[in-house]
């Protein structure tokens, strides 16, 4: 009895770095690198104390539930929080002198940490049940790893065989039941994100339908004064403070313009829209500012393809999107605009850049209000057009490396 005692005692040690982390760390830290170092760490401490705390039986011999911490630690973190946990368990090991079960130890990690690293790229990439799954099943693994290597190095006994499948129980059923609670606590923590956003959003949308009819009015009073003002003999510093002004008052109607767009719903003026005659005039539209940034716009475009949408709002939202292509090649570059009717009922449009990228965290923030890099951004194009687009059921995907460039994907379901 003193055995599962003893692994209960393991099972605390390994489950307050969760609580740890979901507590105090996943709210308060905002950048993902600190939080995978705080959580490394996490682990880190709570293997030292599983070793510290063992479960012990005859001949010397030891057990605890590290393989939770370096599991954890090593699907979560990735390669270098799992080699450093690694290491840690075996420096720490090395404290107890070098004895079989130093060997022991050596031999199961060399053996079953590899093979940790290689699911953990599927792991990242999988929802919530395959998680679960990959990660029961890497700690099954490890436990037979530790029991083949056990029995080897000091012979198979009845006596051993019996803590072996203890520890192979409560392994398995810690893993299982805290990746599904790691799990939980991260679905938990992304909605509350999502309802912060939706928030803001109808704030937006509410504050915006009052103040932007009466910000324009004025806005364009002054714009057309400022361009009466703008003589031929006028001197040249005064066209300068002139086209600035005017450029500034466009760029807030621009703003204006993005948020009216915003609340709209537009179920109501959807009509048949060929996409690919629609690509053609937004490209024809954009081609001059592509020119002020040295970009050169390559199209592969399809036409026929109908969907049903309202022609200015898809208008806008690929031109926000090409735009976007456009501004992250500050000296220049290449976009390629393809439209293809894809075989899965939808029409593929891919926009392509070969501009700054984007990191992983960069690509999640994408769409949220006001999220932008730009100096002089407005962070609203990219929620504009995920709304329309999503208003028209269609999708949006985004491939994008740093320093490489960026894919837009966008798939429309087309109609006969
Ligand atoms: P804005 O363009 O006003 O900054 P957006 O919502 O259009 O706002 O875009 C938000 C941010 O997403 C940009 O500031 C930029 O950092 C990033 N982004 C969008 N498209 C791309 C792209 N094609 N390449 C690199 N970064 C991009
Ligand atoms: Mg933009």
């Amino acid at each position: 009895m003193s055995i599962v005692k003893d692994f209960l005692l393991q099972l605390t040690l390994t489950v307050i770095p969760i609580f740890i982390y979901s507590t105090f760390i996943t709210e308060k830290v905002k950048s993902e690198k600190n939080k995978h170092v705080i959580m490394t760490i996490l682990w880190g401490i709570s293997i030292i104390l599983c070793m510290s705390f063992p479960v012990s039986f005859g001949q010397n011999a030891r057990l605890e539930l590290r393989i939770i911490p370096l599991l954890l630690g090593s699907l979560y973190g990735g390669f270098w929080p799992s080699i450093f946990l690694a290491g840690l368990i075996l420096l720490y090991r090395l404290n107890f002198g070098i004895s079989v079960g130093f060997y022991n130890t050596v031999l199961v990690l060399l053996i079953s940490l590899p093979f940790i690293l290689f699911f953990q790229k599927s792991f990242k990439k999988a929802k919530k049940d395959k998680r679960v799954k990959i990660a029961v099943g890497l700690s099954v693994y490890y436990c037979l790893i530790g029991l083949t290597v056990f029995g080897m190095l000091r012979g198979f006994t009845f006596e051993h065989l019996k803590v072996q499948m203890i520890h192979l129980i409560f392994a398995v059923v810690f893993t299982w039941s805290f990746t599904l609670l790691i799990e939980k606590i991260r679905e938990i923590h992304q909605l509350r994100l999502e309802m912060q956003d939706s928030e803001k959003l109808r704030v937006i949308s509410e504050l915006t339908s009052v103040f932007a009819h009466e910000i324009r009015n004025p806005m364009q009073v002054t714009r057309g004064f400022l361009q009466l003002l703008d003589e031929p003999n006028l001197a040249q510093k005064k066209k300068e403070y002139i086209q600035l002004s005017i450029e500034e008052l466009d760029r807030a109607n621009e703003i204006i313009n993005d948020f009216l767009s915003f609340g709209k719903p537009t179920i109501h003026n959807e009509i048949r829209v060929d996409v690919g005659n629609q690509l053609h005039r937004v490209v024809n539209l954009i081609h001059s500012y592509a020119l002020g940034y040295n970009v050169e716009i390559k199209t592969d475009i399809y036409e026929n393809g109908w969907i049903y949408a309202n022609p200015q709002k898809l208008n806008q939202s690929l031109i926000n999107i090409l735009k976007n292509a456009i501004e992250s090649m500050p000296t220049g570059g290449m976009v390629w605009i393809s439209c293809v009717s894809n075989e899965d009922g939808y029409i593929k449009i891919s926009i392509k850049d070969q501009g700054i990228g984007m990191n992983q965290e960069q690509i999640d923030r994408l769409g949220s209000p006001f999220y932008s890099l730009k100096e002089s951004g407005t962070g609203l194009g990219m929620m504009v057009s995920f709304q329309i687009i999503s208003s028209f059921k269609g999708k949006i995907q985004v491939k994008s490396e740093k320093g490489v460039g960026t894919e837009f994907i966008i798939l429309l379901p087309q109609i006969a």
